[in-house]
């Protein structure tokens, strides 16, 4: 079984029950310190059977995550790395993004988010009594109160603000890198998508929008984002920037754009659509 020709995006199926006919399966481990990855390879890769007998982590939990060509996908959580394996390391989501195919990618964030939540739920948020996973759904629940808790997803949303040939990007004050992007945020409770979009980009940078285009949407596991990405057009008012958020915002015409974030994130698809249907429009 060769891990890179699988085609996940294609392939996998997601499950919480595992399939009793699967005989073989990959294994992600995943500790504190990230995801653990041979030293060598050149990509990530889960591990098999035999090198997860080898390896005899301590197992705090088990999640199975689905299944691609009769092949059980499980994530493992070892809350922290082992000392005796040097060949070994871990290495987190953002260490490995700019090397991974999106649709591992997806996979490990869905394994992290998946780790994460039943970490984050052991005790009910309620009462405080232990919770205890269901045999049927991906929820842990409490014993006393019954009370069910899920992996949590934070809707977000993301847009492409433009003006003629121009496009608005801004720079976040806590963003890592040098590098100008979307106009992004989360969507508040009672709020419809749309809503979130105006608000935000009022909120952000102080201007009116209109023609609100949805184009596409994205898991984006930092933590539990699902990034929901528009196209708008300006409508009025002067750039006004909020500065607990924003280090800088500016129009940049699209054939002279600074530093921008590359094709694994949608900020980056939204960008390259715009410059697409640009370069064809003339
Ligand atoms: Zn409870």
């Amino acid at each position: 079984m060769d891990w890179h020709s699988l085609n996940l995006s294609v392939g996998f199926k997601s499950g919480v029950i595992p399939r009793s006919e699967s005989k073989q399966s990959l294994h992600i481990i995943i500790a504190k310190e990230g995801f653990l990855h041979k030293k060598g390879d050149r990509h990530w890769r889960p591990v098999n059977k035999t090198e997860m007998h080898w390896l005899d982590l301590e197992t705090h939990s088990e999640h199975y995550l689905g299944h691609i060509d009769n092949i059980s996908i499980y994530a493992h959580d070892i809350h922290s790395a082992p000392k005796n394996h040097e060949e070994y390391e871990f290495k987190s989501l953002w260490q490995l993004l700019n090397e991974l195919d999106q649709s591992v990618f997806y996979l490990l964030g869905r394994a992290q988010q998946i780790v994460d939540w039943n970490r984050n739920h052991r005790f009910c948020g309620k009462c405080g009594v232990r919770t205890v996973a269901s045999e049927f759904d991906r929820s842990r629940k409490c014993t006393t109160c019954k009370e069910a808790f899920y992996p949590r997803l934070s809707p977000s949303i993301i847009v492409l603000v433009h003006r003629g040939d121009d496009i608005l990007l801004a720079k976040n004050v806590n963003s890592r890198g040098n590098f100008y992007s979307t106009l992004a945020g989360f969507v508040e409770p009672g709020e419809t998508i749309e809503e979130a979009v105006h608000r935000e980009v009022m909120e952000e940078v102080g201007i009116r929008i209109k023609n609100l285009k949805y184009f596409s949407s994205q898991p984006w596991p930092f933590p539990n984002s699902l990034m929901l990405g528009f196209h708008a057009e300006y409508d009025s008012g002067n750039l006004i920037l909020q500065p607990e958020e924003i280090a800088d915002a500016q129009w940049f015409h699209y054939t002279k754009l600074p530093n921008t974030p590359n094709q694994i994130a949608i900020s980056g698809w939204l960008i390259a659509d715009f410059i697409e249907r640009m370069s064809q429009s003339t």
